[in-house]
């Protein structure tokens, strides 16, 4: 059967590690939002360039945008054998556009999966990511902003999923083979 995955979690909580990790099992793409949105701006197209103030600066790109992005990703041939999309949506009313996109596809989302992971670590993991891999937006500063955006406008989509019975909790503490190896069992699938 298609998995049709929603990746929800603080920043820093492996997320995309795992989703990386989990569309190359399934033969499924990836859908990053965050990727996608780098990707415009590392090729300097108007929309990389209206991106990258709120980018800068932690905060959400503006929905049209993002939505405009992801409905014409989930349009092409390969979203149809399934999709994991990490980092969309990123409030309740992106939660409603991608129902409707969802709709107009005749699909339904198979999970939302949840990353959990206590602040102290997600700081941790993002500033060690910062040495890493140089994301500007990876700085002490963004980093709090972006947490607090991510509590203030994404933490409720969770509920949202709760509520439809689609919301699977994942402890995103512990290495990348632990987190794998829970994202599995809450699947029911084998990587
Ligand atoms: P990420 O790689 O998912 O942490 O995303 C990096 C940045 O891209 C975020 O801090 C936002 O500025 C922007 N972004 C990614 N996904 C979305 C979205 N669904 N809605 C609005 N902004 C987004």
């Amino acid at each position: 059967m298609s998995q049709r995955l929603v990746l929800l979690g603080p920043p820093g909580s492996g997320k995309g590690t795992q989703g990386t990790l989990l569309a190359a099992a399934l033969a499924i793409p990836e859908i990053s939002t965050g990727a996608l949105l780098r990707d415009q701006m590392a090729r300097g197209s108007a929309l990389g360039v209206e991106a990258r103030t709120y980018i800068a600066q932690g905060h959400l790109v503006p929905d049209a945008v993002v939505n405009a992005m992801v409905r014409d990703r989930l349009g092409a041939d390969d979203a149809v054998r399934g999709f994991i999309l990490d980092g969309y949506p990123r409030n309740v009313p992106q939660v409603g556009v991608l129902d409707q996109m969802l709709d107009e596809l005749g699909w339904r989302l198979s999970a939302a999966l949840e990353f959990s992971l206590a602040e102290n670590l997600v700081v941790e993991r993002l500033t060690r990511r910062a040495a890493l891999e140089g994301r500007a937006d990876d700085s002490e500063d963004v980093i709090r902003e972006r947490l607090a955006v991510y509590h203030a406008q994404t933490e409720p989509i969770a509920r949202v999923y709760r509520e439809r019975g689609l919301l699977k909790r994942v402890d995103a503490a512990g290495t990348v083979e632990d987190v794998t190896a829970r994202v599995c069992l809450a699947l029911g699938v084998a990587v």
